[in-house]
């Protein structure tokens, strides 16, 4: 039996040992459950390209340090690396590339391999379009269209990647970085459905995108388009424009009775004006291709440059 006295001393201590727990717990152990609270990133991605950037971060929240190589508007297949690229890559723990030569030359893949860093690419596992080219020898061959994330099926495989990608490297966060890529990948499915419902008030025979170079080939191809361009796939080398093709593109704006083309916000749109002009026809607006718009524009994420470029093409061809 327990002496009253002796009872309310032992009441008396253990209320003072809780009150002395609660007053001694440190600040940081009050509430906050989730270590990466208020802390500093403990990894850090670099992207070569602002649409992969935008799917880092979906995937990895705040946990990771997304950095990208391009700035908005910058063009991946002219772009030079310099020493603050060097200096990113040197600090990463994973380095993302889109691949299929978007990047000119690999500088992805150089700055990756130079400072020996895992890369990994991004667009494997989508099924690629692709165009019979001569290389420089003559002798033909066929190269992937690097530009896949214009289809958000597509997108939805480089989000995949990704997600395996910092998995590998954080695996103790495999969880939170799955849900995070779920949820997005449930974005991208609605994305879709809204592309599909935007561009029925395009009549068929109007769906005709004509635009500076190859980017859109996989919008076109999922969203039942005809693409139209007097450049290639790449910006880059070989992509001087012959008075041929310039005339080429001109018949058959003309022909198929286009009543609007596209400039794109990474290249420089004189060629698309001239064309234009020559044709009789207007400049439809400008829309993101090889990369996003710049912070705080409607076209600074993944869907929002989607959202931008669709509202753009069927306010101008519907
Ligand atoms: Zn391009």
């Amino acid at each position: 039996m327990i002496h009253f006295r002796s009872f309310t001393k032992f009441v008396a201590i253990v209320f003072a040992a809780a009150v002395v727990s609660v007053a001694w717990r440190p600040d940081s152990a009050i509430a906050v459950e989730d270590e990466s609270l208020g802390s500093p990133p403990k990894f850090s991605v670099v992207c070569s390209t602002t649409q992969i950037a935008d799917f880092a971060r979906q995937v990895v929240g705040d946990r990771w340090e997304v950095v990208c190589v391009l700035a908005p508007g910058e063009d991946p297949h002219t772009y030079e690396i310099g020493n603050d690229d060097l200096v990113a890559v040197s600090k990463a723990d994973l380095c993302l590339e889109n691949g299929w030569h978007l990047e000119g030359n690999e500088w992805m893949q150089g700055l990756a391999t130079s400072a020996n860093k895992p890369v990994v690419t991004s667009v494997n596992g989508v099924k690629a379009l692709t165009f019979e080219e001569e290389n420089e020898s003559g002798q033909p061959e066929t190269v992937k269209d690097p530009h896949a994330w214009f289809d958000h099926n597509n997108a939805a495989v480089y989000v995949k990647n990704i997600r395996d990608a910092v998995t590998k490297v954080d695996p103790d966060n495999a969880e939170e970085y799955a849900a995070r890529a779920n949820l997005y990948l449930l974005q991208l499915r609605g994305l879709g459905r809204w592309i599909e419902r935007q561009v029925n008030a395009i009549p068929q025979n109007r769906r005709i995108l004509v635009t500076h170079h190859d980017a859109f080939g996989y919008f076109c191809r999922t969203y039942g388009f005809k693409a139209v361009t007097p450049v290639g796939w790449t910006t880059g080398e070989l992509t001087d424009v012959s008075l041929e093709d310039r005339q080429a593109v001109i018949k058959q704006i003309q022909e198929l009775g286009v009543k609007s083309i596209f400039v794109e916000t990474t290249i420089n749109t004189e060629l698309l004006e001239g064309i234009a002009r020559d044709a009789g026809i207007t400049i439809g607006g400008s829309l993101y291709s090889d990369a996003m718009g710049g912070a705080g524009t409607a076209g600074d994420t993944y869907i929002g440059m989607m959202r931008e470029n669709v509202l753009t093409i069927v306010k101008h061809l519907k």
